[in-house]
């Protein structure tokens, strides 16, 4: 950049850099000190396109985005001078490096790949961080499993039971372990953005192998998919696709599809094929890490404390294995994640099967540590400090911790699991939640939270309590002094 004169820049500063590398950020600050126009590259590709990136991928592929890039990055760079953000898949096509080495001043934004994975997380608008694509390549993945590594548990549900399969890998085999149950070979693949990036390709590529024709749709990531404007673009986008009795709705990955009216409607509609990606993406994200254990594994330890919830909810022989080999699993141990992933379906499906349709209170037991976590999460914006199973983790703590505080539970085991959660890096303290230990927790805020909670019924907050390790149970009748007791020796804890 000309340092002696930035108010008249000779040429536009292209800011390069991969997802998450700060482009934008820098780029509008810059942008402001220099008093220039600042210009997003993505921003104008989706806006010449009329949709958003994922979709130019999705519908065309990566080479004809990469085309409508070039012909994009190349009308900016004919502008007057100012601050551009283009990614780093721009810059490593050959043409569109001419034209910016020629027409601009390019500056590279390194970050670590571990900080760009990290920064990436939940944002997934953007289809480059493939699986294969992103770090050491393809043939990182799980192997191709042999018949005898996956499993297969049955779910007995009155006239349509399912089974679910479980070993690693075999997302590539689905297309083949999935076409004789398809009344046509065509499907429509339903995903959340995060899950797509990681996942999507290779899912399609697996029906593709099996002569099954794909589309596939995304949904925004996180709990907002939930919502129901989410469940409308969700349905507009599917009849788009002219989806016939036969056609078969593949759901990949978790959140997207839990909202009850999906579910429905994939039932009246649909065979439903549930591909439950979320343990391998979170197994896969680690083990492309390296095993370096400083890492952050949040994502990982995430997972777990949602694996470890089936053991304090009713299997407490569970919860012991948990303590012995939790450490082991976490570490990458494939027999133990089989195992466990294997124990938390069987325990869902078991749950499910007893409580289809929530008409008691078992399936509300899969909410142990709920009401905490849906507190602690809105507290820190449902953002990047704490994910979802993390909130779990510290909130099944302070579900057993409650639980002994009334009496109801031995604090022999409250400690227990207090101390498993905490020992594998779960944030079981709450000064240890969002980094810098400066947050400011407020006990009434936090039941505030609480009460906007949907569990919160007739002005009670309900709580899955517990009188020890594997008895969970649901009290709607928590007294909100005690609550507030635990809630303020939690945060001076
Ligand atoms: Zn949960």
């Amino acid at each position: 950049m000309d340092a002696s004169s930035p108010l008249s820049l000779p040429r536009t500063v292209a800011l390069v850099g991969l997802m998450g590398a700060g482009k934008s950020a820098i780029g509008k600050r810059l942008a402001l000190r220099l008093g220039l126009p600042f210009i997003d590259a993505d921003d104008e590709i989706e806006r010449a396109a009329g949709c958003s990136i994922a979709e130019i991928f999705e519908k065309y592929g990566e080479a004809d985005f990469r085309a409508g890039e070039r012909r994009v990055i190349a009308r900016l760079l004919d502008l007057t001078p100012h601050i551009l953000s283009t990614g780093g898949g721009a810059y490593l096509h050959p043409e569109t490096r001419a034209l910016m080495r020629a027409k601009a001043v390019t500056v590279w934004l390194r970050a670590e790949l571990d900080v760009l994975f990290d920064r990436v997380r939940r944002r997934g608008h953007r289809p480059l961080l493939r699986q294969g694509a992103s770090r050491e390549g393809k043939g990182t993945g799980m192997s191709a499993p042999t018949s005898d590594t996956a499993r297969t548990i049955r779910v007995d549900l009155a006239g349509r039971g399912y089974d679910i399969a479980i070993g690693p890998g075999l997302i590539d085999r689905a297309g083949e372990l999935s076409r004789p149950l398809l009344a046509a070979p065509r499907v429509t693949i339903v995903s959340d953005q995060t899950v797509a990036l990681l996942y999507g390709a290779r899912l399609a590529a697996s029906f593709d192998k099996a002569g099954v024709r794909t589309t596939s749709i995304t949904v925004p990531a996180g709990e907002g998919s939930k919502e129901f404007d989410a469940f409308g673009r969700l349905l507009g986008d599917l009849l788009d696709r002219r989806p016939d009795r036969k056609t078969t709705l593949v759901a990949l990955g978790g959140g997207a599809y839990l909202h009850p009216e999906t579910r429905a409607l994939m039932r009246a509609k649909a065979v439903t094929v549930w591909l439950r990606a979320e343990l391998d993406v979170l197994f896969d994200r680690v083990r492309r890490r390296g095993h370096r254990p400083l890492l952050r594994q949040g994502e990982l330890l995430a997972g777990y404390a949602e694996v470890a919830k089936y053991g304090l909810v009713d299997q407490p022989e569970f919860f012991a294995w948990c303590e012995k080999n939790g450490a082991d699993l976490l570490a990458g141990d494939p027999a133990k994640r089989t195992y466990a992933i294997e124990q938390s379906c069987l325990a869902k499906a078991r749950i499910v099967a007893a409580d289809e349709r929530e008409t008691t209170d078992l399936r509300a037991l899969l909410n142990l540590g709920h009401t905490f976590a849906h507190a602690l999460e809105a507290e820190t914006g449902f953002g990047p400090d704490l994910l979802h199973g993390e909130a779990v983790g510290a909130g099944m703590a302070m579900a057993f911790d409650l639980s002994a505080r009334l009496g109801l539970c031995p604090p022999a085991d409250a400690e227990r699991v207090r101390r498993h959660l905490g020992a594998v890096g779960l944030p079981v303290r709450l000064r240890s939640i969002g980094g810098d230990n400066r947050r400011r927790w407020d006990a009434q805020r936090l039941i505030g939270h609480m009460r906007g909670d949907k569990k919160a019924e007739g002005g009670k907050l309900a709580f899955i309590l517990a009188r020890g390790i594997g008895k969970a149970f649901v009290s709607r009748d928590v007294d909100e002094g005690a609550l507030g007791a635990l809630l303020d020796d939690a945060i001076a804890a």
